[in-house]
């Protein structure tokens, strides 16, 4: 670590006036309600919460079927056959699947059939095409010889390779529950009981306002002292990843009467309210007074690093509702850590998902983390294996607070307990796993 942060002196009192991490996730849930089910086609609900039970209208499969290519015949008609002894068997027909088989098999008779095909009467069991010599009697190329008679040449127990009624789902079983999270699986499930549509608890629609005069919108010019919004921007794509609808509502100036402005616009429609900037304490940070006039403060301050200045509150809407209001730092890193760790959890609940915390992994610290002032560190690093099986979290180089790069480098995130005034390189430190999929450099 960089010597002017081993220089920095850490006080000897923790902080009484900021709320820890766990009591502001808290109550920031405490104000968000699960919202109303909605009807969706089910191939437009991925992601969302089932809002009903699912109850089986039939069996899955419907029919005994077989569950290879090849011969439905009496298991009796395949006595003492052998590659030596083939038992011949009279082909009366053939079955794809998606077909009834409308005459019975008697003793001595096969059925050519194919995967999934209901099986016919008076058959009790399936021989594979493997086990018979169907491949001798036909001329290569030929796929559709007519076969009249096929030699079996190994003996089929009753109830080879047949798939039974009911196996999957039994009529009026509840197959999934009300709750459930809908991924590719449920989909299929839900399909398969010929649903074409559910009732889900549909998605919030979240308000991302940024705030400060300094703010240019990507596609506009370069202008001296002013930077580009790319809270609005990272805070639009988390919700998106995390299942809500952004609406981006621009741009506001530091003043009281353009920020109210747009909070009365995004109240209007919205059922959460992100903002960033205009926490701290500034000349011009204003979003924390709007918040105090037009709604109520419910805390300000959190004890972590970044991201310590957040404002939670909420505001009533004109007809009656009342929206939660999280009030993101305006430094790029806070303000996309913050919602990782406060605004997924608030759309998860009112989805109807278990706002669950993320998954820790224990990890051998690459480089120091420093605490200077009683706060839960979270240091932005790269997970990586090593050799021995071992997991190493590297950080990702600079940990400012505006260094919104070490962000895009980073699939984790290591945490340096409040109470814990380093953790030294080569020790063990919890990791929070943010995006396990993200590639590893
Ligand atoms: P503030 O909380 O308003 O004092 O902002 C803290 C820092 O974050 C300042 O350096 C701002 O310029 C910067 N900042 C505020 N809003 C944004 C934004 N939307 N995108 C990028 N940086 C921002
Ligand atoms: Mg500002």
């Amino acid at each position: 670590m960089s010597s002017h942060q081993n220089s920095l002196m850490r006080s000897t009192e923790p902080p009484i006036d900021m709320l820890p991490v766990e009591d502001a996730v808290e109550r920031i849930l405490s104000f968000c309600q699960q919202l109303s089910p909605e009807t969706r086609a089910i191939d437009d609900a991925v992601g969302q919460v089932l809002a009903t039970d699912i109850t089986a209208p039939f069996d899955i499969p419907p029919h005994d079927n077989t569950a290879m290519d090849g011969y439905a015949v009496q298991s009796a008609s395949t006595t003492g056959a052998s590659e030596a002894n083939p038992v011949r068997l009279r082909v009366i027909g053939e079955l794809a699947a998606g077909y009834l088989y409308e005459q019975s098999v008697g003793p001595g008779e096969a059925v050519r059939i194919m995967t999934g095909a209901p099986m016919p009467d008076g058959a009790d069991t399936i021989v594979p095409f493997e086990e018979t010599d169907e491949e001798g009697l036909r001329a290569p190329g030929q796929a559709h010889a007519v076969i009249e008679d096929v030699g079996i040449l190994k003996a089929a127990g009753p109830g080879n390779n047949i798939r039974r009624r009911g196996e999957d789902v039994r009529q009026g079983q509840q197959v999934l529950d009300a709750g459930t999270v809908l991924r590719g699986p449920e989909v299929a499930v839900l399909a398969s009981l010929g649903v074409a549509e559910v009732q889900v608890i549909r998605r919030p629609q979240v308000a991302i306002l940024s705030t400060g005069d300094e703010l240019l919108t990507p596609g506009e010019a370069p202008a001296p002292g002013k930077i580009y919004d790319s809270n609005s921007y990272g805070l639009s794509a988390l919700v998106t990843q995390y299942g809500g609808l952004p609406r981006r509502f621009g741009i506001a100036q530091d003043t009281i009467p353009a920020l109210t402005a747009k909070i009365n616009e995004a109240l209007a429609s919205c059922d959460l309210i992100i903002t960033s900037a205009g926490v701290s304490r500034g000349d011009f940070d204003v979003v924390k007074e709007v918040l105090a006039r037009e709604g109520a403060i419910d805390f300000w301050t959190v004890r972590m690093k970044p991201g310590k200045p957040l404002a939670f509150g909420e505001f009533a809407a004109p007809n009656g509702r009342r929206v939660p209001h999280i009030g993101l730092p305006g430094n790029p890193v806070s303000s996309l850590l913050a919602f990782e760790l406060f605004g997924r959890l608030a759309i998860y609940q009112m989805m109807g998902r278990q706002p669950q915390p993320r998954p820790i992994l224990r990890a051998i610290a690459d480089d120091d983390i420093v605490n200077t002032d009683w706060r839960r560190v979270y240091a932005r690093a790269t997970l990586n294996q090593a050799d021995d099986g071992r997991w190493h979290a590297r950080l990702t180089g600079p940990q400012g607070s505006g260094v919104l790069t070490s962000m895009a480098l980073a699939n984790g995130y290591a945490v340096c307990p409040e109470d814990q005034e380093r953790i030294q390189a080569g020790e063990e430190c919890d990791v929070i796993m943010v995006d396990w999929d993200h590639p590893l450099d």
